[in-house]
């Protein structure tokens, strides 16, 4: 049966708790039978997303519109797996503390379940970026002070409420992985695929997905040069500080899962880039004139790849890059 294990001390636990870690400190994993599914009822009509050839600056790559999901990016995913499995389990209520797209992807899911959900924010999010969330009526809880408060707030609320997290729940991850899977049913394993992280939601499914397909291509991972932890520790460099990115939706510090990331990029014979904001906000708008209209964030992806494969590349390699979010949010 289907549920949560520890990956430091492999203590099991059950997937409708309240616990989100374990006891020691361990992050979870999910173990789940061969043929094992998760019993889809809640449904908001998502999609097979399309993968279109682009040339860009001279190179032939594949873009995976992965923002054509119903609430508008990537997360959709992660969010159908866990508020489905939710449901299943009789869970009313839940709690979350993401202001981007994970929260409206979950904000949107639990509509659609009957499912009531909180948000914590801190007080200084802008209206804007909640006006989706507030659209799906969850209930939007915001926090005073800083960032580190509304992280505090969450963790006292999850003593009591159903925490479902995109970063603690192995079902989120569990859920992104079915990106592979449509990658592989689309155009079979690529040579290369190029993955914006922060918490690392796609870049965690993507591997899973391929690793259990059975071969993985290499994984070339995108992060802001303002908020790189972790392309530092990737490449044995100190921190440092960290400055403010356009690319929002990637600027994670402290991200939980950064040594399976890690991991994740050296199975995979892969690799780490930083782009600046400059080289984000021009991929951003060259996808713009070939007509395809995505969120800053998503930009990233594309500006990874065009350094990465800056001095050229095998005219037979195929290059896939995912785009995580759509740009009518903002
Ligand atoms: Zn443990």
């Amino acid at each position: 049966m289907m549920h949560f294990y520890c990956s430091q001390c492999e203590k099991n636990y059950p997937i409708g708790g309240l616990d989100y870690q374990c006891e020691c400190g361990g992050l979870f994993q999910l173990y789940k039978e061969k043929d094992e599914k998760i019993t889809a009822t809640v449904s908001l009509g998502e999609v097979q997303t399309p993968v279109i050839k682009r040339k860009l600056q001279g190179k032939e790559i594949y873009l995976k519109l992965d923002y054509m999901q119903p609430t508008g990016s990537f997360k959709d995913r992660g969010a159908f797996a866990v508020i489905n499995k939710l449901k299943e389990l009789g869970i009313t209520e839940v709690v979350e503390d993401s202001s981007g797209n994970a929260g409206a992807a979950f904000a949107g899911y639990c509509a659609a379940a009957g499912i009531k959900c909180n948000i914590y924010l801190p007080e200084s999010t802008s209206l804007g970026k909640i006006k989706q969330i507030n659209a799906y009526k969850a209930n939007v809880v915001r926090v005073p002070g800083t960032r580190d408060d509304t992280a505090k707030a969450i963790l006292k609320a999850a003593q009591t409420t159903y925490y479902a997290s995109h970063v603690y729940n192995p079902l989120f991850f569990e859920g992104t992985k079915s990106l592979a899977y449509e990658i592989y049913e689309q155009i079979g394993i690529p040579n290369y695929i190029v993955v914006p992280a922060g918490n690392g939601t796609m870049l965690l499914g993507v591997y899973k997905g391929f690793k259990e397909i059975g071969q993985l291509p290499r994984i070339i991972v995108v992060q802001s040069k303002n908020c790189a932890p972790i392309f530092k520790k990737f490449k044995n460099q100190p921190v440092g500080k960290m400055k403010q990115t356009v690319a929002e939706g990637i600027a994670i510090q402290e991200p939980k899962r950064i040594n399976e990331m890690i991991d994740a990029i050296n199975d995979s014979k892969g690799d780490i880039i930083a782009v600046d904001d400059d080289q984000v906000t021009k991929a951003q708008e060259m996808l713009g004139e070939m007509g395809i209209y995505v969120e800053v964030t998503s930009g990233a992806a594309v500006a990874g790849m065009l350094e990465y494969f800056k001095d050229g590349h095998d005219d037979k390699l195929n290059i896939v890059v995912p785009l995580t979010g759509m740009g009518l949010k903002k």
